[in-house]
């Protein structure tokens, strides 16, 4: 569909990730999701195309302006190449460099911030504890005054980047129970009681790694403390908008490269006489795949018009959120039905994207947290 939000800038920005991801992503795609891995080298292709400057200071290497459309443009793009752990591999610093931007000691900032932008150095946002991650206002990790310096205890896991990063920002409470009492900490990797263990074999996202982080009287800088003390949690709950932006936007490339991709091979595969796509149940799954793709992008773009019109749609992002995934969800698995056992072959971009449904559907919001989100900030 025609975006009747897109200027040249944006048209042009979407060109050159486009043409990145044909020629420096997609021919290696698969191989780096089956060895669990990209190499770094990426990273730093994309920070020096200005992939993660999003609302970040030119002299910390941004952009120096925001733009929630090139924010979604950036998204869809690299999804679809179709292996979502690429994207994730790369884009999982994103969450971390808002908070590391504006709370960060200006030393702290000033010292790392560059090269994270840059891609030289990766960053992570530790929220999410074994105990569980929906539930933000219980979690358990502590960090107890002492002196100078804070000491840390208790252990974070799923978090993505979390064996590469150099740098995390997390989340521990500092005061009594809920939201407010969590603070936020700067933790670099080689702080003495920090460690960390890679997840097991998961069922997606293979090309970006997910551990296990181990705080055991880890003593950080009381000058690592990220914005005021217990407060730290509330600071940061408007970079999850942007997070989830970036979720949706993920979802609509992986749905338009399935689409693609089932509509290729329903030309080409004939049953009964004619090809696939002469047939009317195919003809009807495309219709109704191609009608939620519409929907999903009409929504974003109304989203992102909101965005940069200075609003914060906290009820359309969630909204949108679990939308998209459903609609992810329906349109991965019929492309799969029009692939047949084609598309039960692995290193096929539809096969893969079948089996990252689910991580968008739990991952920054899950759908059951952001239609609850949706609802009360719909004021019931
Ligand atoms: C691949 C991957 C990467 C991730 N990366 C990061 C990261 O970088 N940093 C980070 O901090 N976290 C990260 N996460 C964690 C992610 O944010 C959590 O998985 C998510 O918030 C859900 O938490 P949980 O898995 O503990 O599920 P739980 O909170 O235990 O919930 C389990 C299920 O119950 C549902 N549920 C929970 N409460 C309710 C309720 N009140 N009513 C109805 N249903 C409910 C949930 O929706 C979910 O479906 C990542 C997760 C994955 C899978």
């Amino acid at each position: 569909m025609k975006n009747p939000f897109d200027n040249q800038e944006r048209v042009a920005f979407r060109k050159t990730i486009r043409s990145f991801v044909e020629k420096d992503i997609r021919p290696y795609a698969f191989e780096w999701d089956e060895t669990g891995d990209v190499p770094w080298e990426l990273h730093e292709k994309l920070g020096a195309l200005g992939f993660f400057g999003f609302g970040i200071d030119e002299e910390y290497g941004g952009l120096g302006f925001d733009d929630p459309f090139m924010r979604a443009i950036a998204s869809e793009e690299i999804a679809k190449c179709g292996f979502g752990g690429v994207g994730a591999a790369i884009g999982g610093r994103g969450i971390s460099l808002d908070p590391i931007q504006r709370l960060a000691a200006p030393e702290i900032r000033d010292r790392v911030l560059k090269d994270i932008v840059l891609g030289k150095k990766g960053s992570s946002l530790g929220i999410t504890e074994p105990s569980g991650g929906s539930d933000v206002a219980s979690l358990k990790t502590t960090a107890k005054r002492d002196g100078n310096h804070f000491v840390l205890n208790g252990s974070k896991t799923f978090i993505t980047g979390g064996m590469k990063s150099d740098y995390f920002v997390i989340g521990a409470r500092t005061g009594g129970p809920g939201l407010t009492g969590i603070s936020l900490f700067f933790v670099e990797k080689d702080t003495p009681g920090f460690s960390r263990t890679p997840l097991s074999k998961k069922m997606g996202w293979w090309a970006s790694d997910q551990a296990t982080l181990y705080f055991e009287d880890c003593r950080v800088p009381a000058t690592n403390l990220m914005g005021q003390e217990d407060y730290g949690f509330l600071a940061i709950m408007n970079n999850f908008n942007n997070e989830r932006l970036s979720l949706i936007a993920g979802c609509l490339g992986m749905m338009k490269a399935a689409f693609e991709d089932a509509v290729e091979w329903a030309k080409q595969r004939e049953t009964f006489g004619k090809p696939l796509i002469k047939h009317q149940v195919i003809r009807h799954k495309i219709a109704d795949m191609s009608a939620k793709i519409d929907a999903v992008e009409s929504y974003m773009h109304m989203i992102c018009w909101s965005m940069e019109q200075g609003q914060t749609p906290v009820a359309e992002l969630s909204k949108a959120k679990f939308f998209s995934t459903k609609a992810l969800e329906f349109v991965a698995s019929e492309a799969m039905q029009i692939l047949g056992g084609a598309g039960y072959l692995r290193g096929n971009r539809v096969e893969c994207i079948y089996r990252e449904v689910k991580v968008m559907a739990i991952g920054g919001g899950s759908e059951e947290i952001m239609r609850d989100l949706a609802v009360r900030q719909m004021g019931l």
